[in-house]
């Protein structure tokens, strides 16, 4: 066997862990044995804390399926003649507690659509989060714009207020938050500094339906807030995605764009096609689908809430495990994911892979969170290509490359673990063998820090 190199801590902990042992071998020897044994991690060969099977995803009400065998008989499939999508719309906007909502073909084309609603244009700058899915920067590719990342609060796991500012230039026109994991973020601050540069405010909430921040529902802080209904999220239409706001103007202009810039309302008809546009329309089917999922989001939202906090209560009693930091007390997240931070000098150095894969080996399914996205594949790609080398100067993209430094979210990159939303539906005693598999692999982080599998 390796020798051992331990840290004085860790020495400690280790001859106090082998006392107790000792002293429970003269107390209750064949109790021990058993018990060692059964306190043995699955990944070493021990048994499971769980064999059980995890709630699945999507949840399906069969009854939902009446209404829509019956639109597909009618052919009345598009928005064109769509009748289920505007209810669906005036319905969402009540649940979000917003004047106006338009349904998008996704989450990516409502965060589009809004970019060039708020005139975000050609050789602008957008301020992103780089803690987030790909999606959230990508649009401002498309738009031919200049993501320009603000780093990550590490005990958020959000945008981090304080580092706003100093990435604003010239070029910058809109901020675009992102409630990661349902997690709001400090809506009041973002808007302090937005208003004073006059910068247009895009909110990300599509991991984030019912988020609530100061008594109100995320989405409605910015200029718009954009949601997504993919299969894996909270509510779930295979695809779609809706932009809410309750400013008239901007959201018949969101129409028309998203109508191939046909005239909608204040979008007055000067010519066929008066402004540019796509096709970012959502269909009949998804409309369906998503008001039968909405019976089920406001209960499924307490229930996560509930073995949320119960969570949080028991995960942050074990050396090592950081819960993360609500930005007020009033905010409510909507988990799509439940994250913790591993910290694994607390773990005696057990990689954060090795504690992911002694995690599922024990049954329960969790995933390292983001990874660091500015440093991906794409951003070269975007400014090394011919249209960016137009419309910014070598010299900008320099000053980008330099400051494309990201130590808070580096560091979350490292440590970051995740659950599915869909394992905070489960039970009281679910969430115990979550406690109790993270406690067994805890015990045994010494054996397990060893392990090369
Ligand atoms: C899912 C998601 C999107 C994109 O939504 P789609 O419906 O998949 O296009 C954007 N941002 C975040 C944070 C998301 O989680």
């Amino acid at each position: 066997m390796k020798k051992l190199k331990l840290t004085r801590r860790q020495a400690l902990t280790a001859v106090s862990a082998g006392a107790v042992g000792s002293f429970l071998k003269w107390s209750f020897p064949s109790f021990t044995i058993a018990r060692s044994e059964q306190d043995k991690p699955a990944l070493l060969g021990g048994p499971k804390v769980r064999t059980a099977p995890w709630p699945s995803w999507p949840i399906w009400d069969r009854e939902a399926e009446n209404s829509i065998i019956e639109m597909l008989r009618t052919g009345r499939w598009w928005r064109g003649n769509g009748e289920h999508i505007v209810e669906f719309e005036k319905k969402y906007a009540e649940l979000m507690g917003a004047k106006r909502c338009l349904a998008t073909a996704s989450g990516t084309t409502a965060l589009m659509v809004s970019l060039q609603a708020l005139g975000v244009d050609a050789g602008d700058e957008v301020l992103v989060s780089p803690f987030t899915f790909i999606a959230t920067y990508n649009v401002v590719f498309y738009q031919k714009a200049l993501p320009v990342f603000v780093d990550t609060d590490p005990e958020t796991f959000l945008i981090d207020p304080s580092k706003i500012e100093s990435r604003i230039t010239e070029r910058t026109t809109a901020i675009i938050p992102v409630h990661i994991y349902g997690l709001p973020v400090d809506m009041d601050r973002v808007n302090e500094v937005a208003r004073k540069h006059n910068l247009k405010v895009i909110e990300d909430a599509c991991q984030a339906w019912l988020a609530e921040y100061k008594g109100k529902k995320v989405g409605n802080f910015g200029h718009t807030g954009c949601f997504s209904f993919q299969n894996s999220k909270n509510l779930p239409a295979g695809e779609g995605g809706a932009i809410i706001s309750d400013n008239d103007e901007l959201m018949d202009l969101c129409h028309s764009i998203h109508n191939c810039g046909r005239p909608y309302g204040s979008v007055k008809r000067t010519s066929n096609y008066p402004i540019n546009g796509g096709n970012n329309r959502m269909q009949q089917i998804q409309a369906l689908i998503l008001m039968s999922q909405m019976k089920r989001i406001l209960r499924d939202f307490e229930i996560r809430i509930e073995n949320a906090k119960y969570l949080d209560s028991k995960l942050k009693e074990i050396p090592g495990i950081k819960t993360y930091k609500l930005v007020h007390e009033s905010a409510k997240s909507a988990y799509h994911l439940y994250p913790f931070r591993f910290i694994s000098q607390e773990f005696n150095n057990m990689p954060r892979e090795t504690f992911i894969r002694a995690l599922n080996a024990e049954g329960i399914p969790c995933m390292p969170g983001y990874g660091p996205q500015n440093k991906d594949g794409l951003i070269e790609q975007m400014l090394t290509s011919r249209g960016f080398k137009r419309l910014f100067p070598e010299s900008r993209l320099k000053q980008w490359r330099e400051e494309n430094v990201l130590p808070g979210n580096d560091q979350l990159c490292r440590e970051a673990v995740i659950f599915s939303q869909s394992m905070l539906l489960g039970t009281r005693n679910d969430m115990d063998d979550i406690v109790n598999a993270i406690t067994k692999i805890y015990k045994n982080r010494q054996a397990l820090a060893e392990y090369k599998g």
